[in-house]
This record gives structure tokens, sequence and C-alpha cells, in this order.
């Protein structure tokens, strides 16, 4: 059975097609610049590159040519469109309604559409992305899989803000947690790891990327994350702010006289890493000039690594104590030495790390000292797998 994975932003389209016999990636492909000048779709398979740039002017012209290159006959991989059982989509919001991955119909497109307003940048194209798809391939069985939904099992006392109640009740105002898809992923296989049940573990997951959250897992159940109501919220990202003080957005918008609107892009596009730094949002440049001797670089590193081990310490205190943490994504399967600058002084809580084995980076890897109570590990995460898995159980 083959499934095909889609991640549909407002100009863009990432796709995966993959096998389940063996969960092997048959093609991988991305489409951008879609409704503007420049549309291109390029597609990884069979050990070779695949390029194409024509005018698309909506994700229906863009999923027509996914079709295309993914059965084309000379870079394709699939001889017709009819070998592909289902198509599971990434959906960002899905609010406190869904609790776990759905078979998309009707209901669940107008709850998609109801999340709008907490997804503003994110549901529509994603809404946009099934929509097409539905058009293109309309005998095909979509599966909606939010980021949210691993995240639903906090308890109020974790997810409201000391807000009045009523803007929980009238606008649903509360801590809804991103990335749920990478944090159920590599809590379910750290457990499968050390060979033990979910049950009775208690796990820190640091999803550490372009975007980066922690989630406190008992049981295999969300206990606490870092994300807010939207990605914005928690620790220091590539170019997010993390948590601030909401005042200081009053106070900026006040002295500078700029809107909210005009406040929130700089707090999700030109803060966090970038922002301190001045350098880059990618971390591979802001480690390079920190080596340098660039101040800024080395404040942005050092906040960033203040802000992870600061969750990392209030998740032990959720968790009453913590069995294992887990590093994933970009920089955490792949960055040893901020590993290692998280992971200094917190023998107190029976972690720490083999600097040896804490240079493995991009496989599943156990990094404690052998002395470690808690253990220490790096579980690459695989977001479009856990997509598959779930798109292929409720289609079954
Ligand atoms: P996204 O959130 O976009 O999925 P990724 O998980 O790919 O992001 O993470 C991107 C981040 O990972 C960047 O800051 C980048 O610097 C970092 N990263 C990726 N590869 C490496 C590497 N080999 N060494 C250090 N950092 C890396």
């Amino acid at each position: 059975m083959k499934i095909l994975i889609v991640n549909a932003g407002s100009s863009s389209l990432k796709y995966q097609l993959i096998d389940m016999n063996d969960e092997s990636t048959l093609a991988k492909g991305l489409v951008e610049r879609i409704g503007i000048e420049g549309s291109h779709l390029v597609q990884k398979a069979k050990g070779e590159v695949f390029e194409l740039t024509v005018p698309m002017k909506d994700h229906v012209e863009a999923c027509k040519h996914m079709l295309n290159a993914l059965t084309d006959r000379e870079h394709g991989v699939v001889s017709d469109m009819s070998e592909i059982s289902a198509v599971g989509h990434r959906v960002l919001h899905g609010g406190a309604k869904f609790t776990q991955s759905v078979i998309i119909d009707d209901k669940v497109m107008d709850a998609i559409a109801e999340n709008i307003p907490l997804g503003p940048l994110h549901n529509p194209a994603n809404l946009m992305g099934i929509k097409a798809c539905q058009e293109v391939m309309p005998n095909t069985p979509m599966v909606a899989v939010f980021d949210t939904a691993f995240h639903q099992t906090m308890p109020p006392e974790a997810y409201l803000y000391g807000i009045p109640y009523e803007y929980y009740e009238r606008l649903k105002v509360r801590k809804y947690g991103f990335h749920g898809t990478s944090h159920r992923y590599v809590s379910a296989r750290t457990a499968e790891f050390l060979n033990r049940k979910p049950e009775g573990l208690r796990i820190i997951t640091c999803h550490l990327g372009n975007g980066s959250s922690l989630c406190a897992v008992k049981d295999g159940k969300c206990m606490d994350t870092s994300m807010g109501i939207t990605p914005l919220d928690g620790v220091l990202m590539g170019t997010r702010c993390g948590s601030i003080d909401p005042s200081v957005v009053q106070y900026i918008c006040d002295n500078d006289g700029i809107s909210v609107d005009e406040m929130l892009t700089i707090c999700n596009k030109k803060s966090g890493l970038l922002g301190i730094s001045g350098v880059s949002s990618d971390m591979r440049d802001v480690m390079a000039a920190s080596k340098e001797g660039n101040k800024r670089a080395i404040i942005a590193r050092k906040m960033l690594v203040y802000g992870i081990r600061k969750y990392i310490g209030s998740f032990a205190a959720v968790l009453n104590g913590v069995d294992a943490i887990v590093f994933t994504a970009g920089i955490g399967e792949n960055n040893s030495e901020l590993r290692a600058e998280i992971m200094q002084g917190f023998e107190y809580l029976g972690a720490s790390i083999d600097p040896e084995k804490n240079q493995i980076c991009g496989k599943e890897v156990d990094i404690s000292a052998p002395d470690s109570k808690v253990k220490v590990l790096v579980i690459p995460t695989n977001e479009e797998i856990a997509i598959a898995r779930d798109t292929l159980a409720l289609v079954k």
C-alpha cells in the first residue's frame, strides 16, 4: 500500500510518497511559488532530481503537477494514480476538538475552517491543500493529522492562561501546543528503544529545529508543552521570540507607533536567534559566529541553551522526576555541542551524558553516561511516517 503525505502552505506544497510495506520513501517533492510567478516543482525519486518550472495558478494545479511527477514514465514512481491508496494531510490547528487523526469528511472540513482564527496562516492553506487533492483524486480517502492533537491530554492547570475564564469559554483562548506528531512519534520510539511500555515512563522530548518546543510526557500522554495558543510561545527559536511579557508588545507599539499585527510579525519573523544575533536564524551560522567571538551570537546561543534548560527543569517538576530526556529535529539530532551545553549540571536530576557517545549524530542513540539514572537519547523525528501510519490505520 502506498500513502501520499501532503503538507500544504499558502504558496507551497510538500509531499512524500511512502510504501507502507517497508515504510520506505519512494518520492519526496516540493512545489513552491504557487499562485505567483516562477511556480516550481522539485522531486527526488530513484536517486534522481526532477525539476519543473511552469505557471501554477493555485493548489489544484500544483496537485495536478505533483501527480504528473509521481506518475511520470521516466521520473515517476507509480504507473497510475490508483496505486496511491490514501492521502495523509498535515493540519496545523485542530483546536480542542481533535485529539487524534481523523478521516476527512465535510464535518472535519468545517471544523478545520472553524479553527482558522486560531491558525490564521496555516489552516486556510491546509484546507486549500485538502480541497485540491480531493479535486484531483476524488476517490482516494484522505486523513487529517493535527499538530495539536497529541497535546489535548494536558490538564486545565497546564493549558489555561491566567486571564478571565470567559476568554477560554467565549474565544477558546488556551494553550494548544504544536509539533504534536513529532512529540508523539519520538516519545513512543523512546519507549520502544528502552524496551519499556509507555505506562510508567516520564519523558521530556526536546524538538529543537527552526521552530522548537519541549513536551512533558507521562504514561504516553502529554502533560505540558512549551508552545501556546500559537507556535510563538516557549523557547527562543530561529526567528520567533518564545515567551515574552505581553506588555512588551504594547510598549513597543506605543513607542514606535506600530500596530499589534506589525509587532507580531516582528515577534514571529525577525526575533529569536536572528533578532538577537543579527547573523542568521540558522543555528549553524550562529554557532560559527559565536566561535569567532561575535558577542550577539554568543548571547543568542546562551539564551537558547538557558531557555531549554529552564523548560527541562520545570518539566521534571511537572513529571515528578524524569526517566528520559530526548533530543530531536535539526538542532537536537545534529548539534552535539549544544546538547552538551544543555545537559551541563543536570547531575542533581540524575542525568549526565557520555561525551564520546554524544558525538554521534542523526541516528537513534543512547548518549547517557554509564552512571546516569536518566536516559539521555537522540531519536530522529519522522513526522511523515507518523502521518502515514495514522492514515493507514484509519483507511484500512
Ligand atoms: P524545521 O523546524 O524547519 O523542520 P529542522 O528540524 O530541519 O527545522 O531544523 C533546522 C535547524 O537545525 C537549523 O537551525 C539548523 O541550523 C539546524 N541543523 C540542521 N542540521 C544541522 C547540523 N548538521 N548541525 C547543526 N545544526 C544543524
